[in-house]
């Protein structure tokens, strides 16, 4: 199983980030030992000072597929969570600017908490989805204001790899990212429906 990513989708974030908008979308991995269960303990790692959250929805891959056509794209998933795309933005931000690959920044242990709650997708373009820490709202999204859509999405990554049954995308993250210290608490909604908690230690 492999997570796909995408960077830069919400044109606030990318303002906040001081990143151009993207004229393609931007996509990068995570190994499957970056996920973490809902309910489960984060650890903050030693190797960052600046650890961010972001939080996205996630749709899983539900069958095969290379080279889909966009307006095929909507038979290659059926169901949707909320995650976080846990980053190092200290250890990003060097790799930057050197001009580096980005993974220590992102693909590390447990950088990839996600839901054990699946949703079946319907009205993907009325979502929404929001994020708290310690109570007060930090992040809050659409899924119409993404730059790219699913379908964009999985057209666009599936000409470079083939899509498989339970690979999942993280769909990007809306403006409102921030750092995290131990002794947080975050909670993640999707359609006001609960989606996971958990305590960063
Ligand atoms: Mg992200």
């Amino acid at each position: 199983m492999k997570i796909i990513c995408i960077g830069r989708n919400y044109a606030e974030h990318a303002k906040e980030m001081n990143s151009e908008l993207p004229t393609e979308p931007v996509f990068f991995m995570k190994p499957d030992t970056s996920i973490l269960k809902d309910g489960n303990d984060f650890y903050y790692p030693e190797f960052t000072k600046d650890l961010h959250h972001e939080c996205e929805l996630v749709i899983k891959i539900a069958k095969n597929g290379k080279n889909i056509a966009e307006k095929f794209a909507h038979k290659y998933y059926s169901s949707m969570s909320l995650g976080i795309d846990f980053t190092a933005r200290d250890l990003q931000a060097e790799c930057k600017a050197k001009g580096l690959p980005w993974e220590k920044a992102k693909s590390f242990e447990h950088s990839a908490p996600i839901s054990t709650e699946w949703v079946t997708v319907s009205n993907l373009n009325d979502s929404k989805f929001l994020l708290t820490k310690n109570g007060e709202l930090v992040q809050k999204g659409s899924v119409k204001d993404m730059i790219f859509n699913i379908n964009q999405i999985i057209s666009y990554v599936s000409r470079f790899m083939t899509l498989k049954t339970g690979d999942l995308i993280y769909t990007g993250t809306p403006s409102g990212v921030g750092p995290v210290v131990i002794g947080d608490k975050l909670e993640g909604f999707l359609n006001n429906q609960k989606m996971f908690e958990f305590d960063i230690k």
